[in-house]
Order: C-alpha cells, then structure tokens, then sequence
C-alpha cells in the first residue's frame, strides 16, 4: 500500500471535508485541509469536474508540498440538461442552499418533467508535488423531489433520492451515504489504488 504519512484535502466545504475524513480514518492517514492551512481557494476556471478537480489537486500539491486529494462534484439534473453541473456551488446565490433548492425546485417544476432524474458526480483528483495526478470517479443516479426532506448532510441532500430508496440524502446517517455517495464511490476506487501500490 502507498504510504501516504499527510494528506492535503484541497477544499474549503465542511461537508466535503466531514465526509473524506471519516472515510479516511481506517487507514491511518493524517488529513489536513486547505482551510486549516489558510490556504486560498483555488478558482475554478474548467469546464469539467475532471478539469477542475486536476487545477485544485496541482496547484495547491505545488504550494504545499504535501500529497493532495481535490473532489470536484455537483448535482446534474436531466431536465436542465444536466446543470447545475460544475456551477453546483455557484448556482445557490452566496452559497445559500436553502434557496438554491427553491430555486432548483421552481425550475424542475417548470419545465413540467415528471420523472425529475438526477445524479451527482464526483471526480477525486490525487496530485503529488513531484509526480503524476491520478483521477477516480464516483457517481449515483436518483431524483430530485418536489420538497426538502432530512436534516443531515449538506448542500443539495435534502432533495436528492438516490435510486433503490424513498428517502433522501439528508435523511440518511453518514455511514449510509458514504455506502452509495458519488463521493463514497470515487473514495473506494481512491483507497484500493492505494492498497494496489
Ligand atoms: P465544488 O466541487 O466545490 O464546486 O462544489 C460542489 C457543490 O456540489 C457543493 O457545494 C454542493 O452544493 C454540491 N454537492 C456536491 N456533493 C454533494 C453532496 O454529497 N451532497 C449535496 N450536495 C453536494
């Protein structure tokens, strides 16, 4: 297994960082994440959750010297044509998600479909200082459905059910997402190039 003795988490979100985290536990991994570092936020200029996630993992793998993980991730809905996509965090105005998914509902509604499908994506970009970048992907299909439900999680939990279950994101504990999260996928193809090298 690669030895990985600290591990930069290139990401500013709570939940995010909550999440990778206690994923991370079992593997003795110290984590520390760009917020703790004061380091800036890294802007987001691509056009993919592959390009974004590479610009993070590299730039800040190159300011700090330490092995860094970056998840670029968002939710894709089908009757919008797939955004907000990549403008996920942006689409809530000041990052206020309470109103992005009323804003996200109002939409959906308008547009009058009524099978409402969605995934959410997450590409994981593993940088080195002084190597290669790897990249793993995880996604989980679903619906968005027509009110908030659930108070855990975060960002757009509260409305997304993902295939195989009748109650949300937000609804579900931790352990429970991680199991079929976009993020839990990308995270277990992550841990067993790991455990292969
Ligand atoms: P970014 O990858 O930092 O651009 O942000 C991705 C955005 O997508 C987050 O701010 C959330 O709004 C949304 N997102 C990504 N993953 C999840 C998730 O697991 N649950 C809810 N929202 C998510």
């Amino acid at each position: 297994m690669i030895k990985i003795v600290k591990l930069l988490l290139a990401s500013h979100n709570r939940g995010k960082l909550n999440e990778m985290s206690e994923m991370l536990k079992p593997f003795n991994i110290e984590v520390v994440s760009a917020a703790d570092l004061h380091m800036a936020d890294v802007e987001e200029t691509g056009t993919t959750f592959e390009e974004n996630a590479r610009l993070k993992a590299e730039t800040l793998a190159k300011m700090s010297g330490f092995v860094c993980l970056a998840d670029d991730s968002g939710l894709c809905v089908d009757c919008l044509r797939g955004r907000p996509g990549v403008f996920s965090a942006r689409y809530a105005p000041n990052r206020d998600f309470d109103k992005g998914m009323d804003m996200l509902l109002e939409e959906i509604a308008a547009t009058g479909d009524k099978k409402r499908t969605a995934h959410f994506a997450c590409v994981l970009a593993l940088a080195d200082p002084n190597g290669k970048t790897h990249i793993f992907e995880g996604r989980v299909n679903g619906h968005i459905q027509e009110h908030k439900t659930g108070e855990n999680g975060f960002g757009y939990d509260p409305i997304f059910v993902p295939d195989g279950f009748d109650k949300s994101f937000a609804e579900m504990s931790a352990e429970e997402k991680a199991n079929i999260s976009h993020r839990g996928r990308a995270m277990e193809k992550f841990i067993s190039y790991l455990q292969a090298h």
